[in-house]
């Protein structure tokens, strides 16, 4: 049994539908679900090992992917809704009932993903979201409780599902953050 990492991802990746123009979310209550509708497909779909991220019980990882926040509607019962934490980058909307993380939405104009929100596409019953493409904060699981020991297995599995380990972001958004940072002190023209 090779090391459980996350449902959705533990038995392969399934492969997004290019076609694909969003479904929508539902919270994890029996009854009167937070309900978030996505008109757009998702993009940066990756595992996330951070402990910030919502992740099902018993996961290693969230699987978190965003969409331009223009794209994101709370269509049933948003009065369930809270932020979890105000002074977080990524504030996340979460149901008060079932803990679940709706959206994650970044208020500071000035961030570079500042007009993306983050969402956990496995809260849709639709397929064809994009698929994860890596896998982001990997040594971070050990903050969580995952003995040192077990993160050779992890990223050998992460890399066996076709997600690279990284332990921080992939190095695409890692050069996307700098470049805005970069353009914003003026260190390269703007
Ligand atoms: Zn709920
Ligand atoms: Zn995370």
């Amino acid at each position: 049994m090779p090391i459980a990492l996350h449902p959705s991802i533990d038995n392969g990746i399934k492969h997004g539908n290019p076609g694909f123009h969003g479904g929508t979310l539902h919270c994890h209550c029996a009854s009167h679900k937070v309900e978030v509708r996505i008109d757009a497909q998702t993009a940066h779909n990756h595992a996330c090992g951070c402990s910030k991220c919502w992740k099902p019980k018993g996961a290693k990882f969230s699987v978190v992917a965003v969409v331009p926040r223009d794209a994101v509607h709370v269509t049933a019962n948003g009065n369930k809704l809270h932020i979890i934490d105000h002074n977080a980058t990524i504030q996340r909307h979460a149901c008060r009932e079932c803990g679940v993380h709706m959206f994650g939405r970044i208020e500071n104009k000035s961030h570079p993903f500042y007009g993306l929100d983050f969402v956990h596409t496995e809260l849709s019953d639709e397929q064809g979201w994009s698929q994860p493409e890596f896998a982001a904060f990997v040594s971070s699981v050990i903050e969580q409780g995952t003995p040192p020991s077990e993160m050779a297995a992890i990223r050998n599995r992460l890399k066996e599902l076709g997600l690279e380990p990284y332990d921080c972001l992939s190095p695409p958004l890692m050069d996307a953050i700098a470049t805005h940072l970069a353009k914003a002190s003026g260190a390269l023209a703007a």
